[in-house]
């Protein structure tokens, strides 16, 4: 239960004085609905408003706070015209404006001769200075009202900044003494403050370095939050882990029948990656491996090698996927290959079943059956899979595909489904190595580098849409010589609508030059026969170039296509320009991929262009995906499965996350139940960050 000490910090918002419903509500839905979600919304940047004593210094569009003489005032000549305040500093002159003013309140509060402390956003024309309606104007001897620092708070639509202000003072004011969990060699050696003052420092920081992601308070509380994210991981997984491990360790003979009968030679980079899961599955510790590897590197057969170990033991593999269309091709891909093996058969037979939410109940009866006695050893499945009905015989192996999908919960699920659960995770989304510690806490990862080959490289041109003209003799040339081009239409403002207006008008566009026949359209709106139709027109047929929105849809594959045109990429983000550019280079020809951009872009967008046109590493371009965006876009983390977090920064932080992870580590392994007094105070750091669950599992740590 979360400790007492916590309570005021998880009560309602409303509890504060000043934050009622209407209010309570605004503010629950942007920063979240607790006292403790007040004090994680961090100040973006702060103002500083200390007294300068002239103009002399200023430069335009900054904030100013300084003393003035009120010398005249001018109602407007006209009514829509500004009223107009002139003051006096020093030898200069300063004019405060007000839109809609009221003339009887303008007079009570800026008298004429009357010395005045006034703050504000200063224009500059000429040797004009203004001031448009100021955020401060006090007579001098209430100066402590002018914040010196003020922090900057993301706002929302009924909450200004005073409001704001008021509520985190608020909270701020609900902050309890918490106990120290950090160790105090730590803290003290990395300058850090305790955690009630970096909250404080945070939300009333004494300059533009106290927001800094490096500043002691902000490393502190990023810390804070790494550190419990990790914490909660490994108990997790361990609790997941109860009892002794176990050596999965085959005699190969499956294995070494399946490489004989494969229709290709595997990679080197497959070797490479089967042996690292190998060798993992040998040792009696638990498996957490991460498999990277691009759409088409070649997982699947990587795969069904771990499985076939399992099986040589006679144990039981999962594999999780999150549609029952992936289920099914999997199902036929494994089959075929244990076909090509001759692992299917009187004398050999690993069999494979098909658990869904779809299952027919008949045929979900006789695959619980197999699984339960064990005449299955290969399960594939969705969420299907950790069902409380479905008891496996022996499972000793669970791989995820297509892992961010899933959630933290939903693999743990899996994995109590068996004791010591090796646990492999596909991915071919690349993921920097912090998020994804950030989901699993410390895993091993192996990594497909390396597509089967006769694939060619793919070249990448960055050029402007208005070289339209020579782009489109180059496209003739190339289809003179029969290549097969994507082109794909640009995304117009989030509108399918629109989307599909621009990919029809260049359809038409493009069949006038190359005439009718050679050019094909799919999108999303298309019922499925009818793209079945225009992509076999493109695959077998006369079309050379297929127009598309961007929902080519996944898994297409023309190993033929080695032209791809992206028209207004500046609008794509790059993980998504990548997705596209995969699909070609699949063939025996060499590629291109022609990024077409407006000829005004802004500083972000040219360079996601130029990562494009430099690399084809799908992990480079995630790395600087991560870089230039932060996490919380790159996957979308509702979906992503990874957690959020609020005050740690993946790029800025990546140091402190390793830290975290083996501070995770030690403190577990010298306290396993948290029973110490530092113990008990990591307990609070679990419950403060929410990971109530983590604690609840320590009994089985
Ligand atoms: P992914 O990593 O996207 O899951 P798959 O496992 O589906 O990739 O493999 C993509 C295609 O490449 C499949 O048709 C597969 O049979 C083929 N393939 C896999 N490994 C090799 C290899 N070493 N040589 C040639 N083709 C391969
Ligand atoms: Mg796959």
């Amino acid at each position: 239960m979360r400790p007492d000490i916590l309570f005021p910090l998880f009560a309602d918002l409303t509890s504060l004085k000043g934050i009622g419903p209407r209010l309570g509500a605004l503010l629950k839905k942007h920063t979240g609905g607790h006292v403790i979600d007040l004090l994680w919304h961090l100040p973006r940047e702060v103002i500083t408003r200390q007294a300068i004593e002239g103009l002399a210094m200023v430069e335009n569009d900054s904030i100013i706070t300084l003393n003035v003489t009120i010398a005249r005032h001018q109602p407007p000549a006209r009514p829509k015209y500004p009223y107009r305040v002139h003051c006096q500093a020093g030898a200069d002159s300063l004019t405060l404006i007000f839109f809609h003013g009221d003339p009887a309140y303008l007079l009570a509060q800026l008298p004429v001769g009357a010395d005045r402390l006034i703050s504000g956003r200063v224009e500059i024309y000429g040797s004009q200075y203004q001031i448009i309606h100021p955020d401060y104007m006090l007579p001098v001897e209430k100066r402590d009202e002018i914040p010196t620092y003020e922090p900057v708070y993301a706002l929302t639509s009924g909450v200004t900044s005073k409001v704001m202000r008021k509520a985190i003072t608020g909270a701020l004011a609900r902050v309890p003494s918490l106990p120290e969990w950090l160790a105090a060699e730590d803290v003290k050696q990395r300058g850090w403050p305790s955690w009630h003052v970096a909250i404080n420092t945070l939300h009333y920081p004494q300059g533009a370095t106290d927001l800094t992601p490096d500043s002691p308070a902000r490393a502190r509380l990023a810390y804070d939050e790494l550190l419990a994210n990790q914490l909660a991981l490994a108990i997790m997984r361990r609790s997941g882990q109860a009892g002794p491990g176990r050596a999965v360790a085959g005699d190969g003979r499956y294995r070494d029948k399946l490489l004989a009968g494969l229709p290709f030679r595997l990679t080197g980079a497959q070797q490479k990656v089967i042996a690292e899961i190998t060798d993992d599955m040998h040792n009696e510790r638990a498996m957490l491996r991460l498999l990277q590897g691009d759409v088409g590197s070649g997982k699947t057969v990587v795969a069904l090698m771990a499985a076939l170990n399992a099986a040589e033991i006679g144990a039981q593999t999962a594999l999780m996927v999150p549609t029952e269309i992936l289920a099914q091709q999997h199902f036929a891909t494994l089959q075929s290959l244990l076909q090509k093996g001759g692992l299917i058969g009187d004398e050999v037979n690993i069999s494979v079943v098909v658990l869904t939410g779809r299952s027919k109940a008949k045929e979900r009866r006789a695959a619980l059956e197999k699984i339960a006695e064990g005449s299955a050893q290969i399960i594939i499945g969705t969420h299907a899979l950790f069902q409380a009905d479905v008891v496996y015989n022996d499972l000793a192996l669970c791989i995820i595909d297509e892992q961010h999908r899933f959630g933290v919960e939903q693999r743990m699920a899996l994995a109590s489904k068996g004791k010591a659960i090796n646990m492999l995770v596909m991915t071919a989304t690349p993921i920097p190595r912090s998020l994804m510690m950030s989901a699993y806490g410390d895993l091993d990862s192996s990594r497909l580098t390396e597509k089967p080959a006769h694939r060619q490289p793919i070249q990448t041109l960055v050029t402007r849409q208005d070289k339209m003209a020579q782009l489109l003799d180059g496209i003739k040339r190339k289809c003179q010589a029969g290549a097969k081009i994507y082109w794909v239409c640009p995304l117009v403002d989030d509108s399918a609508v629109l989307d599909l207006a621009a990919a029809e008008a260049r359809y038409e566009d493009l069949q006038g030059i190359f005439g009718t026949d050679r050019v094909a359209l799919v999108h999303g709106k298309m019922k499925t026969d009818e793209k079945e139709t225009a992509m076999q027109n493109f695959i077998n047929g006369p079309a050379q170039i297929l127009v598309a929105t961007t929902v080519i849809e996944v898994g297409v594959d023309v190993p033929t296509a080695s032209v791809m045109v992206i028209e207004h990429a500046e609008r794509f983000g790059l993980a998504q320009l990548h997705q596209l550019r995969g699909r070609i280079g699949r063939g025996e020809v060499a590629s291109v991929c022609i990024l077409l951009r407006a000829e005004n872009i802004g500083e972000m967008a040219r360079k996601r262009l130029k990562i494009m046109a430099q690399t084809n590493d799908g992990f480079v371009i995630a790395e600087q995906d991560l870089a230039l965006r932060g996490a919380g876009e790159i996957l979308g983390t509702r979906q992503s499965g990874l957690p959020e977090l609020r005050l740690a920064d993946l790029v800025a932080h990546t140091g402190l996350m390793q830290a975290a992870t083996q501070d995770a580590k030690t403190i577990l392994a010298t306290d396993g139940r948290l029973k110490t007094k530092r113990g008990r105070a990591v307990r609070v750091l679990l419950y403060l960050f929410g990971r109530d669950r983590a604690v609840q599992n320590l009994k089985s740590g």
